[in-house]
């Protein structure tokens, strides 16, 4: 047995394929297998020690597991929020400082000052430090244009980033990111934008997968919400909402209601919440380093979102105001720490859920037949990665069954 790729010598191959029990059985672990790789696919996985590879990598004793998916992220930015960063360690909370003038609108400014190329090498990096950190797959979301014409920009940004980066990446109309300031006075035009010019030229012309929306009191209604989403799956794009962040909305409920693939935050989700996300089988997204960074406690009720049977990815939300990090490891550790996870949960919430949380069922998970998107880890179990608390142990990167790090 000869493949293009062989990689041996590993204490434990994660496939995140078990398909029922506790989280534990669902990572369905194969001790001491090897994976055989041939073109972009994963070829074989199991034990034998007569299989070679044209090229040969050894894990050295560590573990293997699928690419991270990165499920929720804003890379895509001018400027930075460093000094909102400072108000709140002087006491002012996030909500305090969108309210005066800060925020979304700030980063608006600073991104639609930029050209596209300078966007592309302000994000190339970003990109760069989550590959470093094992992640394959990438959201992202426009929403700091809020404009027509500077979302569209921000989608050709991403399409463009799309072509140079070594990961799969999965772009996100998020034009009811915030009220544009040319329309604070007249939020109707905006939607109507919005509603009937944007969504369905987006759709058209294949410019996003999601369309997603922040209903928050700074943000946008429930009712506003439910025409912008309701038109997004009219013109043929799935749905995905910030909800429940700051302030207790009932948005879960919503969300369930309205189709959305996934509730995303949850920090102030409900009960009634939780359940209507179990009924509706809408993924949880938690973003625990926002919480964190943006001192926006409670963290979200991940231990409860388990129990009721809800699948919980976690994701870090990078971006320049709530979640100035790229750091997944700290994402996997406050999610078994705050939000109360138990390391395979929280393992399965970056990989397997992460994956259906942008539709792209064949990633997060090792199966022959499946991308060969994986990552050799220098510790020998995945329970070391939130254990060894906001560290990386990552020692190579493979996306496509080609080394990208
Ligand atoms: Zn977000």
């Amino acid at each position: 047995m000869n493949f293009d790729v062989l990689i041996h010598g590993a204490s434990e191959v994660v496939t995140c394929t078990g398909t029922s029990g506790p989280a534990e059985e669902r990572l369905a672990i194969q001790r001491g297998a090897s994976i055989g790789i041939n073109g972009d696919r994963i070829a074989w996985i199991g034990v034998d020690a007569k299989a070679t590879g044209t090229l040969e990598l050894d894990a050295l004793g560590g573990f293997v597991g699928p690419g991270f998916v990165d499920c929720h992220t804003h890379v895509v930015f001018a400027g930075d929020r460093s000094t909102e960063f400072e108000q709140r360690t002087q006491g002012k909370t996030y909500l305090e400082i969108a309210a005066a003038g800060g925020g979304i609108a700030r980063t608006v400014i600073a991104t639609r000052a930029a050209t596209e190329d300078e966007l592309i090498a302000l994000a190339r990096p970003r990109l760069e430090r989550l590959l470093r950190h094992g992640v394959t797959t990438v959201e992202i979301k426009s929403g700091y244009g809020l404009s027509a014409e500077s979302e569209l920009r921000m989608l050709s940004v991403i399409d463009r980033l799309a072509h140079e980066t070594p990961m799969t990446v999965i772009p996100t109309l998020l034009a009811l990111h915030s009220i544009p300031v040319e329309f604070k006075e007249k939020r109707g035009e905006w939607l109507r934008i919005v509603n009937e010019e944007l969504l369905p030229r987006v759709a058209a012309d294949k410019l996003a997968r999601f369309a997603d929306v922040f209903v928050e009191q700074t943000a946008f209604t429930h009712d506003e919400a439910r025409v912008c989403m309701e038109a997004a799956r009219k013109v043929g794009l799935s749905i995905r909402m910030h909800v429940d962040q700051l302030t207790a909305n009932g948005g879960a409920q919503l969300a369930a209601s309205l189709g959305s693939v996934t509730a995303d935050h949850l920090e102030q989700i409900s009960a009634d919440g939780i359940a209507a996300l179990a009924k509706a089988g809408t993924i949880a997204v938690l973003a625990p380093t926002s919480t964190l960074f943006a001192k926006a406690r409670p963290f979200a009720p991940g231990r409860a979102l388990c129990d009721a049977g809800v699948r919980v990815a976690i994701c870090t939300n990078c971006n320049p105001g709530s979640s100035h990090s790229e750091n997944v490891f700290l994402a996997l550790g406050l999610a078994c720490v705050e939000n109360g996870l138990t390391p395979a949960e929280a393992y399965l919430g970056f990989t397997r859920y992460a994956a259906d949380a942008v539709l792209e069922p064949e990633r997060g998970r090792l199966a022959v037949g499946s991308p060969a998107d994986l990552v050799i880890y220098d510790c020998p179990s995945y329970r070391d990665l939130p254990y060894h608390f906001a560290m990386n142990d990552v020692a190579h990167v493979l996306r496509a069954g080609r080394p990208v790090f």
